[in-house]
């Protein structure tokens, strides 16, 4: 299978390729030339399989340039029961509110108890692969710029992976308390760690003027080494998550859910398409999904895309209780239209250039046709995602985090709005306890707020009695490892010191 970029038709690479150079050099992202297509018989067989079964089945369609062994390889070392906390690294959960069912897809069970880790977990191991394949003997230098969530996954990922090493620059006031202690206490010998004075933008803007400063990529080179990326926007990240959609329909079917052959609906918590889009193309492999539910925060650039066909991020940007859902530009939204657009790179092109110049693009009227047809947008605020999280916890006694929340909230907009009984399978993209502070006001409203981050957990697990995941539940004694902070402008020089290639 071969891979072509959004924006370029000329560009076609391998999957070793992709993956080992993320973005193709146009700007287009890759995007795989066909989709495997899976029969009433391949569904039977996936049934019967568990979910490292079903992973290197759908692995093995898009990876052809894989062996059999190296994809039994990558899947095998990825989703362990120790690091996940149990045979299925995305188990099912069945509740209800009000009436309405609820079917949660719990995707936070791996190291960093957010969903990122199904594909943060596996992308080392696809990555080392294919710079094998693709540039042989080098080691890899993932430059991470991250907001929190992204910065942890990927460290954990990537930690003692050989032939890699990875450097993460966080904005020194700008994440959690628990989410800088995650990242300050990581463990691995390959692994640096820097807060930069600056914000997320700085961080980010500094990570792609290292990688594009030729000076930096020679001494690089020099060294045997070269820059690579584990941004959501690598097909490595997506694939693992094409998987996921697949393995919840089978599990429903073998729980008695559904039955074989139903419609179901999807509901993602949305900020870069990522998650929704892997969804979406798990459906063009056969999976029955009649409709996808995006779900926004008060970031609603995509509920308002959806509904007028217009995306305008020239907006008010809100910090929300749900911040990994907190962006304004949704870059694997590029894959979709691409898609709707009849795979035109010339289309695609036309709109993420007006996107760039403007802010701001119009689909056409068939493309928003497909859109009505297909798509749900919906959003909450705040207010409303801490009354969802309280009435499921008073109700049914299940927890949820506030991106998880979001979704229930705008599914039970869209059942109201529309009837529609389709079961529906909800993506949970974080444990409640990595958002203790906004889940414990919710599920304990007027109570005073212990002091620190580990304060709430303990307050939040003593109001619930849900278990803490252990990897958070550890931290609290874990010494920080890392301590340093850096000018913006230091970023490169900082690089190679941690490369020992000054
Ligand atoms: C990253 C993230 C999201 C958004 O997922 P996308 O694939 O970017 O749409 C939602 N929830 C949580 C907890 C996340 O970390």
């Amino acid at each position: 299978m071969l891979y072509n970029s959004t924006q370029n038709a000329s560009e076609v690479v391998s999957a070793a390729q992709a993956i080992a150079q993320g973005i193709s050099k146009d700007g287009g992202l890759f995007v795989p030339q066909e989709f495997p297509q899976y029969d009433e018989e391949t569904f039977k067989a996936l049934l019967k399989m568990d979910y490292k079964g079903r992973a290197k089945k759908v692995f093995s369609d898009f990876l052809t340039d894989f062996t059999a062994e190296e994809i039994d390889e990558c899947v095998e070392k990825a989703y362990t029961a120790a690091k996940f906390g149990g045979e299925n690294p995305a188990p099912m959960a069945y509740t209800q509110l009000g009436g309405t069912k609820l079917n949660i897809l719990e995707l936070w069970h791996g190291p960093t108890c957010a969903f990122k880790d199904m594909a943060l977990q596996i992308l080392p191991h696809l990555l080392t692969k294919s710079l094998k394949k693709t540039y042989d003997g080098k080691d890899a230098v993932i430059l991470v710029a991250t907001s929190g969530d992204t910065g942890k996954a990927a460290l954990e990922g990537f930690k003692d992976v050989e032939h890699t090493k990875i450097i993460v620059f966080y904005p020194v006031d700008g994440v959690s308390p628990m989410q800088k202690h995650q990242m300050n206490t990581q463990e691995g010998k390959n692994v640096t760690v820097c807060a930069i004075k600056g914000n997320f933008d700085d961080a980010q803007t500094g990570v792609k003027k290292i990688f594009t400063t030729p000076a930096i990529a020679e001494k690089l080179a020099e060294n045997n080494m070269l820059f690579s990326s584990a941004n959501s926007i690598n097909w490595g990240r997506l694939l693992p998550q094409i998987v996921y959609y697949i393995s919840a329909y089978c599990d429903m079917v073998n729980d008695g859910k559904i039955a074989f052959g139903d419609k179901i609906n999807v509901v993602v918590p949305t900020g870069n398409f990522g998650n929704i889009l892997a969804s979406y193309y798990a459906s063009l492999m056969g999976l029955p999904v009649a409709k996808f539910i995006c779900a926004s925060n008060s970031n609603n650039v995509l509920t308002d895309f959806i509904n007028t066909g217009v995306y305008d991020k020239n907006r008010q940007f809100y910090t929300t209780m749900s911040p990994s859902m907190d962006i304004l530009v949704s870059s694997n939204l590029e894959r979709l239209l691409y898609k709707l657009a009849g795979n035109s790179d010339v289309t695609t092109h036309e709109w993420m250039t007006a996107l760039k110049t403007e802010g701001k693009y119009e689909v056409s009227d068939e493309v928003k046709a497909v859109i009505n047809e297909k798509f749900f947008g919906g959003f909450c605020d705040d207010e409303q995602t801490q009354d969802t999280i309280s009435r499921l916890f008073a109700q049914e006694g299940y927890l949820c985090d506030t991106h998880t929340a979001v979704a229930v909230n705008v599914y039970e907009q869209y059942v109201k709005n529309t009837g529609d009984t389709t079961p529906a399978v909800i993506a949970s993209t974080a444990s409640p306890y990595k958002f203790s502070k906004s889940v414990l006001e919710a599920v304990a409203p007027g109570k005073t707020l212990p002091a620190t981050e580990f304060d709430m957990v303990d307050a939040l697990n003593e109001i619930t009695n849900m278990p803490v995941p252990a990897p958070l539940a550890s931290l609290k004694d874990k010494k920080a490892r890392f301590s340093d902070v850096t000018e913006v402008d230091a970023m490169p020089q900082y690089v190679l010191s941690a490369l020992s290639i000054e």
